[in-house]
């Protein structure tokens, strides 16, 4: 039974300026936030100031209107209305599924759509953020796979996914707090949602930059995971200038199978990948990479899998995620068994290693890993030849 829930009003309500004249403030660096904020006036020797208290406003309190802004003058504030949006992406629809997982379906400039979900567990509450819609890979289990890149997100369009979700959780927090409270709803991120991180680099450095920045959303790098299937020539740049946790989309032990899997492994084999992994900055025993493997019955589930796995990432300091394949119309594959993912996760762990299951979740509401394909671009198309 899935939901889709009434939306806040107060979410729909705000009216909308389209004009791209307009530039959004939301997803600009802190450095092209204080220019836009000299070239409507403010004085250079104010900047600095001006700055922090917008950033404040925009990424600490959430507000989305000039107007909320009470530190700025009137004029100024009636000033930068002219001049410029904050704006997220539209809702197009919110659902929630049984076990709570929220899935939102947001349009963004040009009419494309893409997914973000909302997994709320015990200790933690993950957004899955999407960072390009579709993808230029072609990996044969993913749905997202099958939809052509249609284009990477901006900045903002990144960081306005974590803006929606606390809108909806309610999770601002009032005049004077911060957003430093221990019990967030919202307290990890998870770059897993539509399309490869690494291909839109600068795009996610740029919204990850803003996730982590202590006067605003303020998260912790340690509770941000930028998964990639492997574009082994950005991942030590993303280890520097991105600085988050490290999550490899892994899923075969040989080339052989691999190629097959995630068709990336082509370019860059399974082990140039090892070898990038091993050179990660900041490696070590508290910030683990962690591999995710999908379980695909009968075809990389095999007893001898699993020991090719734990031979092939022996000395990385590493976790790893085994993914019950969650199947979507169409899909090539099948899930492995319990009894087999148990068995396989039992070599694992007695070779050393943490090797969660990921409980699918929202599989009511298609929100689960690899499930997310926007509806109005879905491939009437065919599959395109790999174009990385
Ligand atoms: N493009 C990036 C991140 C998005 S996918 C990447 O590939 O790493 C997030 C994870 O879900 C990846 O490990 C991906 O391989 C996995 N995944 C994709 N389709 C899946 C499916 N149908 N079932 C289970 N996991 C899937
Ligand atoms: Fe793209 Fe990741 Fe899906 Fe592969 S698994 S097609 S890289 S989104």
């Amino acid at each position: 039974m899935s939901a889709t829930a009434a939306l806040t009003p107060d979410l729909l309500a705000l009216p909308r300026k389209t004009a791209a004249a307009q530039p959004n403030l939301i997803g600009m660096t802190r450095e092209a936030l204080r220019a836009a904020l000299i070239a409507a006036g403010v004085p250079e020797r104010q900047g600095k100031m001006r700055e922090r208290q917008v950033w404040a406003w925009l990424y600490e309190r959430g507000v989305r209107e000039f107007d909320a802004m009470s530190n700025l003058s009137k004029d100024l504030r009636a000033t930068l209305d002219g001049l410029y949006r904050i704006e997220r992406p539209e809702i197009v629809t919110r659902q929630v599924s049984k076990d709570g997982t929220r899935k939102y379906l947001l349009r963004i400039e040009g009419g494309h759509e893409v997914e973000a979900v909302y997994i709320p567990e015990e200790d933690r509450g993950t957004l899955c953020v999407s960072s390009q819609v579709g993808c230029t890979l072609t990996c044969s289990f993913c749905h997202t796979g099958t939809q052509t890149l249609v284009r990477n997100l901006t900045a903002g369009e990144i960081v306005g996914q974590i803006l929606i979700c606390r809108d909806d959780l309610g999770e601002w927090p009032e005049e004077g707090a911060t957003n430093a409270g221990d019990k967030r709803l919202l307290s990890n991120i998870v770059l897993m949602g539509m399309g490869e991180p690494l291909y839109n680099f600068d795009g996610v450095r740029d919204a990850m930059k803003i996730a982590m920045d202590g006067e605003g959303i303020s998260l912790s790098r340690r509770r941000i995971t930028l998964s990639t299937s492997g574009v082994v020539p950005l991942i030590a740049r993303a280890g520097e200038e991105i600085g988050t946790m490290l999550a490899i989309s892994l899923h075969g032990t040989t080339d052989a199978v691999r190629d097959t899997l995630v068709p990336i492994n082509k370019k860059w084999n399974v082990e140039t990948l090892m070898q990038a992994c091993r050179d990660y900055p900041r490696l070590s025993n508290s910030e683990r990479i962690t591999f995710e493997y999908v379980m695909l019955d009968g075809v990389n589930d095999s007893d001898a899998d699993a020991k090719r796995l734990v031979k092939l990432i022996e000395g990385i300091p590493a976790k790893i995620n085994l993914i019950p394949f969650n199947p979507w119309p169409g899909a090539p594959y099948q899930r492995s068994s319990w009894e087999r993912i148990e068995a396989f996760a039992e070599i694992v762990n007695r070779a050393g290693y943490a090797s969660p299951v990921r409980t699918p979740r929202g599989q009511d509401i298609m929100a689960a890993c690899g499930q997310l394909k926007s509806e109005t671009e879905r491939a009437r198309k065919a599959r395109p030849s790999e174009t990385v």
